[in-house]
């Protein structure tokens, strides 16, 4: 595969990485290395905010702040009304669901990769509002089967939900293919795009959905602590916000409140406004570089990964599908994954270890407990790779 990002300006995004300078980082879908413009706004914001007063120096970074939403839903190709920003996707997920209002016998579709804050929302929903779960089983090749979707939508099927990039295997599923579906039977559609944005062109046009779900800290390289949902603007009336506050609401007398009609009714006043600034940062840095430009970097660099880990002796590559991305998941034989993580880590390359539980139903039926993964992302280099096989060769 031809090379999107020229050598030159990788030099130049690593300069602008300071963790890149004593460290192989391939955790990427964990948290990456933010860059020094991003961490520069938090740190500009956050000194002035102490010698200002956090009110004070809001008003005068009202814009900057509005433009947070603007630039997370040119990302998304949404609209900013369109965004709600939290604090990490859980939360975003999380608001998205519970607003639904279900009722008793809904039932839920989603795919062998669900992540586990959803298989665990999904759970409590089964007890709270008595819905019932259905498991899309993939196909042979561990791709997501859209027939078999097809076969399990009935006249009850409430709410289609998925993982757009697992967090414990590189598969991606066809989410634009799972929208139509969605919209042909008019159901409800939820995508988990927290390992996707950020990381390839993630569409909510083209994909479809109601509602995607999003953090900040991994292939966005934005903050800890940041996140969005985004809720399509005709459905948003029709929901029941999960979190109501002052901000929430236009209006309020002694008889009720009036809510927002855009997606700031979806979240709650109070959020660390140098974060903010430091995601809209991030976002702008990505879409300075370009969206799929950077799906072909980091598609060139795990396939280049996938090809060394198969050839080394003693090592296994879990991922399944056709379509794969740049999370790499590996197992090596004679070691368990946290040894295999700490050798790694003793040499300074961080990986890290995924367990049964974030990507439940996928890894019981593979029966794996745990797998290393390394996920990378367009700032890493070839160079990293070999470094990264070289150690395992020690090892193994
Ligand atoms: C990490 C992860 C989440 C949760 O994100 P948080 O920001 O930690 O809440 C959701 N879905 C997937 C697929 C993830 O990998």
């Amino acid at each position: 595969m031809e090379q999107s990002i020229s050598a030159a300006e990788i030099a130049q995004f690593r300069a602008e990485t300071p963790g890149t300078t004593n460290l192989v980082h391939f955790n990427n879908a964990g948290a990456s290395l933010p860059a020094l413009p991003v961490l520069n706004t938090v740190i500009d914001y956050l000194q002035k905010e102490a010698i200002t007063g956090g009110y004070e120096i809001e008003a005068l970074y009202q814009q900057e702040i509005d433009r947070t939403y603007s630039l997370v839903a040119q990302l998304i190709g949404a609209r900013p009304e369109e965004i709600a920003l939290v604090e990490n996707a859980s939360t975003a997920w999380c608001i998205a669901f519970h607003s639904i209002g279900f009722q008793p016998g809904d039932e839920v579709l989603t795919s062998e990769y669900e992540y586990v804050t959803n298989l665990i929302g999904y759970y409590y929903g089964e007890k709270r509002y008595g819905i019932k779960l259905k498991v899309i089983p993939n196909d042979a090749n561990g791709n997501f089967s859209i027939s078999n979707l097809e076969e399990a939508i009935t006249p009850k099927t409430r709410l289609i939900a998925v993982t757009q990039v697992a967090s414990a295997t590189g598969g991606v599923l066809p989410v634009e293919e799972i929208g139509t579906v969605a919209a042909k039977h008019n159901i409800l559609y939820l995508v988990d795009a927290c390992q996707s944005v950020g990381h390839m062109p993630v569409d909510v046009k083209k994909i479809n959905c109601h509602f995607l779900s999003v953090t900040g800290r991994k292939y966005l390289r934005a903050p800890r602590g940041t996140g969005f949902l985004y809720i399509r603007k005709s459905v948003q009336e029709r929901l029941n916000p999960l979190l109501i506050d002052g901000h929430a609401i236009t209006s309020i007398t002694d008889d009720g409140y009036t809510l927002r009609k855009d997606g700031k009714a979806f979240e709650l006043y109070e959020k660390n406004r140098a974060l903010t600034l430091g995601l809209g940062k991030a976002v702008e840095y990505a879409l300075a570089i370009g969206m799929e430009r950077i799906w072909q970097r980091i598609s060139y660099l795990a396939a280049h990964l996938r090809t060394k880990l198969t050839k080394l002796d003693g090592a296994t590559v879990h991922d399944t599908g056709t379509q794969l991305s740049g999370i790499v998941t590996f197992t090596v034989d004679g070691y368990n994954s946290y040894q295999v993580r700490d050798f790694l880590a003793e040499r300074h390359i961080n990986v890290t270890v995924s367990k049964a539980q974030t990507t439940l139903i996928y890894m019981n039926k593979h029966q794996l407990k745990e797998v290393t993964r390394a996920s990378l992302h367009y700032y890493n280099t070839e160079e990293e790779i070999t470094r990264l096989i070289e150690v395992l060769k020690e090892l193994a």
